[in-house]
């Protein structure tokens, strides 16, 4: 389990990263996380992508229903002019941001606040997601959260999806996706051929 890195009294930033397949636990982790510092008395701010609409328009809310108050944003910019006077900033579903998210969570982490993101490293097709990649370069503390795979019980690392829509943002649960190991992850995709 993840713990804080000892802070001296003089403002230090730092980025951390929790990623993972669907159905890994990302979103419980980020509030784990985030909890913790507000019963700290630290002051958190949320953010999420406008286009994570699954649930609760203002929430965090994971596959679990444990939520925390969060701002849906449309650009990662406006974390920028939005977090100010706090010492956490939280951001969700980091794979649905603009190329810039990168850039502001290393200038939200110059200015002193730690920085908590959680994001897909893996979009169903197998590839890199979003600004994942940058983002686990520039970050100071990296998570890689597994599911189960659904057919064989081994760790889980990929998002398959069922069915045949090939749209890169496609939200949904259990009925469209399913967490599976790299091997019956592949299987999945050659029976989907035939
Ligand atoms: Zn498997």
């Amino acid at each position: 389990m993840f713990i804080e890195p000892y802070s001296s009294s003089d403002k230090k930033g730092w980025i951390e990263v929790i990623c993972g397949s669907m159905f890994s636990g990302k979103t419980e982790e980020l509030i784990r996380r985030l909890k913790r510092a507000t019963i700290a008395n630290q002051r958190v701010e949320i953010f999420k992508p406008m286009i994570d609409k699954r649930y609760h328009a203002e929430n965090v809310v994971s596959h679990n229903a444990n939520s925390i108050p969060s701002t849906p944003i449309e650009s990662a910019t406006s974390i920028l002019l939005l977090a100010t006077d706090v010492d956490v900033v939280g951001i969700d579903e980091a794979q649905f941001f603009d190329v810039e998210l990168p850039e502001v969570c290393e200038q939200l982490a110059r200015k002193g606040i730690r920085v908590i993101i959680a994001g897909l490293d893996k979009d169903f097709s197998g590839k890199p997601f979003g600004c994942l990649p940058q983002l686990l370069a520039i970050g100071d503390y990296i998570t890689k959260l597994h599911a189960i795979c659904v057919v064989c019980g081994d760790l889980a690392t990929h998002s398959f999806r069922k069915g045949s829509s090939d749209n890169k943002i496609l939200l949904g649960e259990k009925d469209t996706y399913e967490a599976r190991c790299r091997a019956c992850y592949y299987k999945g995709l050659a029976e989907k051929k035939r």
